[in-house]
């Protein structure tokens, strides 16, 4: 079985993405040009932003966003302590502190109330300037806007939505990578919204901060791109991952979104008894939300042995992963150069017993039913 079948889903779409390929070799312009922003139009139309700047990867789309705001040493960056290294990564890489925030143990998302306190802690105790905060829509559920937005009001700061694994999802009618003053996506292959290689983009209603990371994103270029006003970076999608993605686009709008849900909704009725029998969390969705599944994300029993169950199911055939086995602030990377919360005890918890499981819009009834199956099997063993 595959973790996330990406040759399903390339096999389901071949004869698009092959004529896709073949046109842009025939046109012979491989980076930039009509193909990346005939995309751009359209992921922003679909995103409801004003702008989308396509980018390298969603690493750059995140140091971009801080570089157009110009956050860089004095600045602190609040960012969930359970997430992917890079939304900490690009933090420091501008020169900044990161401080890590706790998260919800249900949503799995930054915690407001975490943040409410950690803010005022920071305010009184270090003589760094509060900026923005690094909102991550983990495993694909957008995280709690209304109660973040609130309190980015509040207190004059910036909100960067790291929607690369959450693009396809949504909170009431508004779609995942428009809710940060700049929202961000990854199209590495296994994301919700993949290309064939890496790629990027961000997305913003703001038209100055829009023509600052276009400059930033090719050299710092002023009227062209020999015309260099400021020290950027080279960042750029190139036409084959455009051509991919645009081939890619209606069929992720209008069909993956939807069987992907249904492969969790399966999910959740199969793991239903043994959540409740088993002490088994399964993820949860509020009311309003849409998840794009970047993930499908159990917690064990505290002290189950998670090691083994992973053998157990491997040896049947199903892979499963950690993400993330390490909270942010104990990353070594980060020792002496970042802060924290004054608990991070959910994040703490969640490392130890977080598994994510098989899922996928190409993934087949049966295996999730083979996966519900095995786990019952195994969990009372373990
Ligand atoms: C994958 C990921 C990124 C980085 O995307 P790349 O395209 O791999 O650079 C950033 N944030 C989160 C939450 C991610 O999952």
């Amino acid at each position: 079985m595959q973790f996330r079948d990406l040759k399903a889903q390339y096999i389901y779409n071949q004869k698009n993405i092959d004529s896709a390929i073949y046109h842009t070799l025939s046109s012979s312009i491989f980076i930039g040009g009509e193909e990346v922003r005939e995309l751009e139009r359209t992921l922003a139309d679909y995103v409801g932003t004003k702008h989308c700047i396509t980018c390298a990867n969603g690493t750059d789309a995140l140091q971009l966003a801080l570089m157009a705001w110009d956050i860089g040493p004095g600045d602190a960056v609040f960012v969930p302590d359970f997430t992917f290294f890079s939304s900490g990564e690009v933090v420091s890489a501008v020169g900044a502190t990161p401080v890590f925030v706790d998260v919800d143990p249900y949503t799995y998302n930054l915690s407001p109330d975490s943040l409410r306190k950690t803010l005022v802690s920071i305010k009184n105790e270090t003589a760094l300037r509060t900026r923005a905060v690094i909102a991550v829509d983990l495993y694909g559920l957008p995280a709690n806007y209304t109660e973040i937005r609130e309190i980015c009001d509040c207190h004059d700061l910036l909100l960067l939505e790291d929607a690369a694994q959450g693009l396809g999802g949504s909170l009431g009618n508004k779609m995942a990578a428009s809710f940060g003053d700049i929202g961000t996506t990854s199209f590495f292959p296994a994301k919700p919204f993949g290309c064939y290689g890496d790629g990027g983009a961000i997305f913003t209603d703001d038209d100055n901060w829009a023509s600052l990371i276009r400059s930033y994103a090719v050299h710092g270029k002023g009227s062209n791109k020999y015309d260099n006003v400021r020290i950027g970076m080279n960042s750029r999608l190139d036409a084959i991952q455009a051509a991919v993605l645009s081939s890619k686009l209606p069929i992720f709008i209008h069909e993956e979104i939807d069987k992907v849900n249904k492969m969790a909704a399966l999910y959740d009725a199969n793991l239903q008894d043994l959540s409740e029998e088993a002490n088994l969390h399964i993820p949860v969705i509020p009311d309003g939300y849409r998840s794009s599944w970047a993930q499908y994300t159990i917690q064990l029993p505290v002290g189950a042995n998670r090691r083994a169950l992973q053998n157990e199911l491997q040896m049947k055939d199903i892979p499963t992963m950690v993400y993330y086995p390490i909270p942010m602030h104990a990353q070594a990377a980060f020792q002496s150069a970042c802060l924290q919360a004054k608990s991070l005890n959910c994040t703490e918890c969640l490392c130890k017993t977080v598994l994510s499981l098989p899922i996928g819009p190409y993934m087949t009834e049966d295996d999730v039913l083979l996966v519900c199956n095995s786990l019952n099997e195994s969990i009372t063993r373990i």
